[in-house]
């Protein structure tokens, strides 16, 4: 197993996405009650994982080996749920811990799946649209049987989008005729049985988060976002649209960033002109009346809420000290490690943790789930309000559990634990109980 250290002077922290998910974990677990060692050591583990090497024919008349990975975390609730991200430094450690946080994220936003992740290690912005097809479908024809609408369901991540979706819905349908198998991936073209809303939802849903957070009274003179300046890592479907949306609420987004770089403005951009221009130029760097940053220093800007959307790992124990944010919002997965989430907490900065912030996208892959199995076609407002009603009480329930630490009902504890342990405890928990609920087979 690959064990990535970050060397920062004297500090060094195991970056393992294995390691990090285990000791979050571990952290969890300390403030669930009556849970088993037996079912620690289970939950802990994946209870599947597939690994698929397969050929496929370039442009250029060479073949090129691939090789990708379905993992299926845990299933308890229902069949599992994830996406599948195209990436050169997709690894199957990588994978087994996003589909760990699946399953956190399903059972923290109350959505009936399990969890599971996908990825195949590939380098998409070297691929042509042809590539990438013959990619998807071979990747989805040797998955197989290992995917379906009853047990486990693919949606876009890094690099994968709703032309992706579309293809591994035409490769599963030509495999399993006679069947609706819309409900075999989320995150399709509208066209296709996609839903209204659900590209928008992961952005949408960190502002929804963070509204309701800011709501509670924790940052001093901000109770909603209006005024707010905003830094966002990477401008893709969770950054670009959480950046509009924040935008429109009166939000100041001071920089953005990309794969090539940031910029940044002290007055403010306005991010749908961001997006015009990286349509035209394919990155964000160079914009007009704009200062060019690095990603790294984009983390250190002095701002109100930084919202990492990007990739994981980006705020660790060798950058967390500079980070000059009052509240740290996690669009990605992961961006925070362990070690930077004890630096942040005695630096009082709040981190919202990615099974809360990010949750948005599966609780409307949900939503699109339930349309495809009654062939139906709900309206954007109708999706997205029932989605901020789920947000707005998957956060209450974190903070009412926070609260009760601050106000000393389990005041043995020497610490009040972090925002993402209170999530994961409670997640924990459900997932447990509904364990125990349907009795261990046999
Ligand atoms: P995307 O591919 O649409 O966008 C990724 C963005 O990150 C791009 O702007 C890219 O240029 C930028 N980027 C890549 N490498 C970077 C680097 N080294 N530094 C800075 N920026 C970099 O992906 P996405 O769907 O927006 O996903 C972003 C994150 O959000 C991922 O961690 C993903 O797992 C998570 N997430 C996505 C969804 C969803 O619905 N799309 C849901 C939950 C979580």
């Amino acid at each position: 197993m690959a064990n990535k250290f970050t060397q920062t002077g004297s500090t060094e922290e195991n970056l393992d996405p294995i390691a990090i998910s285990e000791a979050q974990f571990d952290r969890a677990a300390d403030h669930v009650k009556g849970l088993k060692r037996g079912l620690v050591e289970f939950l802990k583990k994946p209870r599947r994982v597939n690994i698929v090497n397969f050929p496929v024919e370039m442009d250029d008349d060479s073949v090129q080996s691939f090789q990708g990975f379905r993992v299926q975390h845990n299933r308890v609730f229902g069949p599992g749920k994830g996406g599948i991200r195209y990436h050169p430094d997709v690894t199957m450690e990588e994978v087994i811990s996003l589909a760990k946080l699946m399953t956190w994220k399903c059972a923290l936003v109350n959505v009936p799946f399990g969890g599971a992740k996908g990825g195949v290690i590939c380098d998409p912005k070297n691929l042509n649209d042809r590539e990438l097809r013959r990619i998807t479908r071979r990747y989805t024809s040797e998955l197989y049987d290992e995917i379906g609408p009853y047990q486990d369901i693919p949606a876009p991540d890094l690099y994968t989008n709703e032309q992706t979706m579309a293809w591994i819905f035409d490769t599963y349908e030509v495999l399993h005729p006679g069947f609706n198998n819309r409900p075999v991936v989320t995150g399709k073209p509208i066209e296709m049985g996609g839903s209204y809303g659900r590209y928008e939802a992961t952005g949408n849903g960190c502002l929804f988060i963070t509204q309701r957070f800011l709501s509670k009274a924790l940052i001093p003179n901000h109770q909603d976002v209006t005024g707010m300046r905003i830094v966002i890592q990477g401008f893709g479907d969770v950054g670009a649209v959480a950046a509009n949306a924040f935008h429109r609420q009166g939000a100041k987004i001071i920089a953005v960033s990309d794969s090539t770089g940031g910029i940044y403005s002290p007055a403010g951009l306005d991010p749908a002109e961001v997006e015009q221009f990286k349509a035209r130029q394919g990155s964000v760097v160079g914009m007009a009346d704009t200062m060019t940053i690095t990603n790294e220093e984009l983390l250190e800007l002095e701002c109100d809420i930084l919202l990492p959307a990007a990739l994981g790992n980006q705020i660790h124990v060798g950058n967390a000290a500079n980070v000059n944010a009052r509240l740290v919002v996690e669009g990605a997965n992961n961006p925070v490690t362990p070690g930077a989430d004890r630096i942040l907490q005695e630096r009082g900065i709040y981190v919202l943790p990615d099974i809360l912030v990010n949750a948005g996208g599966v609780t409307v892959s949900y939503y699109e789930w339930v349309q495809n199995q009654v062939h139906e076609q709900w309206d954007y407002d109708t999706i997205t309000e029932k989605m901020r009603a789920k947000l707005h009480a998957a956060m209450d329930s974190v903070f009412s559990r926070w609260q009760a630490f601050v106000v000393g009902e389990e005041s043995a504890r020497e610490s009040i634990p972090d925002f993402r342990t209170i999530a994961l405890a409670i997640a924990i928990e459900r997932v447990v109980h509904a364990t125990l609920l349907r009795g261990i087979w046999p």
